[in-house]
């Protein structure tokens, strides 16, 4: 890592894979993460741009409403997409330029699409968590109101692990306990 300038790592994976308890883990250790979750919430938000124009586009603002229309439509979810992903990488960028100026050395950018939505281009390195698909529905299944459908149908619009294993720098794997996780994530980020 180069002395002086800020070391931005993009952390991926699909649903369930681990993101968030590996996040809360780094975060602990001192890095700065910057959540691509929580930025797609703030696209959204009561009173943006986000909101207007999905309004718009869909004649509702309603979240379970939207879920729904994605969930049966790819039409649809292309759809929002094309809304949503401009703002929150404009977001993103926004977010990256601040946390620079603010002096932190490591930071980590957190995204399931980093990949799909090529954020990987703001990285210098990019590491996948990845877990097997039943380990990763059981832990959706018992995190969220989700069904299994709509699990399904996210892990269908993600790219398979494989491919994203492929496009990494590092892999991390989550099959085993949160430890075996951690243990991991010491390796990579000394290494
Ligand atoms: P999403 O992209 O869907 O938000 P995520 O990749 O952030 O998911 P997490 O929320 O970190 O995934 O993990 C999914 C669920 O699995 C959580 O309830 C978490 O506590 C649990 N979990 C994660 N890793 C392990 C593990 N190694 N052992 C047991 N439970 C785990």
């Amino acid at each position: 890592m180069t002395q002086g300038k800020s070391y931005i790592i993009g952390l991926t994976g699909g649903i369930a894979s681990g993101k968030s308890v590996a996040t809360d883990f780094l975060l602990k250790q001192g890095v700065h993460i910057i959540d691509a979750d929580i930025l797609a919430r703030k696209a959204i938000e009561n009173g943006s741009e986000g909101e207007s124009l999905i309004l718009e586009a869909f004649g509702t603002t309603d979240r379970k409403e939207l879920r729904q229309t994605v969930f049966e439509n790819k039409i649809n979810a292309d759809k929002l997409d094309a809304i949503t992903h401009p703002i929150i990488i404009r977001l993103i960028e926004q977010e990256l330029k601040a946390a620079k100026k603010q002096g932190h050395k490591v930071i980590v950018l957190v995204a399931p699409l980093l990949f799909e939505c090529d954020l990987q281009r703001f990285c210098d390195q990019t590491w996948q968590v990845s877990a097997d698909i039943d380990i990763r529905i059981k832990r959706a299944q018992s995190r969220d109101t989700a069904s299994i459908g709509e699990i399904k149908s996210i892990i269908a619009r993600q790219l398979p692990d494989k491919e994203r294993e492929k496009l990494a720098d590092k892999v991390i794997y989550n099959n085993d306990t949160v430890a075996e996780l951690e243990r991991q994530l010491v390796l990579v980020i000394s290494g």
